[in-house]
């Protein structure tokens, strides 16, 4: 099952993406996780993706596309993947779709995680991601056992730079003028749905099992 995860930042995809990897035992992929393990490990790829990242901007496609396009070729994504932040604009949903219909494929669903703006700054200036193992918590609503510190691993947990409110407000625009147009795309391709992004991480799950069984 190949499933594209829709929404703005914050909304929840990578949290339900995590969760639906798991019951369904395909990998997680998040463009967003692939650009931090470069930085963080001081790639080429990861200096020029930080420039664009910390502004609150696309990472440019060219660079974005190939590094996904590596990714699903790999064997573990023979059975199907989940996408958690990819894509992200009209060009790299053309590039996907045409890779996948030369190997006589498709995406199955693509989920919108929808949240409205309002909630969205709350999220994000919440979130709270591990430095290590990139497990993401909420202060409020999705707390660790001990603050500060992640159950998965027991490392530090931070406030992402780019979930800075004054970097927030640009990432929506850019959500809203580059992304927002995919639902349209998908929904045209008649695999488009839709969840409501604002009730419990448990709820929002439970309504994409629902479309996915
Ligand atoms: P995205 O991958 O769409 O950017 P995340 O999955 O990282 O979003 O979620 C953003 C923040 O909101 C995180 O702090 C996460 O723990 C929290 N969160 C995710 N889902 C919910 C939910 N249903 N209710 C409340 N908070 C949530
Ligand atoms: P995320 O972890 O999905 O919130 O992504 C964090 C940042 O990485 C985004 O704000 C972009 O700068 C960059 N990024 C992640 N995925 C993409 C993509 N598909 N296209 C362009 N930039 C991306």
């Amino acid at each position: 099952m190949k499933i594209i995860m829709l929404g703005a930042p914050g909304a929840g995809k990578g949290t339900q993406a995590k969760m639906i990897a798991e019951k369904f035992a395909i990998p997680h992929i998040s463009t967003g996780d692939i650009f931090r393990a470069n930085i963080k490990n001081g790639t080429e790829l990861g200096m020029e993706a930080k420039k664009y990242m910390d502004q609150g901007l696309l990472v440019p496609d060219e660079l974005t596309v190939k590094i996904l396009l590596d990714r699903v070729a790999q064997k573990d994504c023979t059975d199907g993947y989940v996408l958690d932040g990819f894509p992200r604009t009209i060009p790299q949903a053309q590039v996907l779709d045409k890779a996948l219909t030369e190997l006589g494929d498709h995406i199955d669903y693509a989920i919108n995680v929808d949240v409205p703006d309002e909630n969205i700054i709350n999220r994000m200036s919440g979130r709270r991601a591990c430095v290590t193992c990139g497990a993401t918590y909420h202060i409020e609503h999705i707390p660790p056992q001990k603050e500060g510190i992640c159950d998965k691993c027991n490392a530090e947990l931070i406030l992402r730079d780019d979930d800075k409110p004054e970097t927030v407000k640009n990432r929506l625009d850019v959500y809203h003028k580059q992304t927002q147009p995919l639902i349209e795309f998908y929904s045209e391709k008649e695999v488009l749905r839709t969840v409501d992004g604002t009730q419990d991480m448990q709820n929002v799950f439970a309504a994409i099992v629902e479309i996915l069984k």
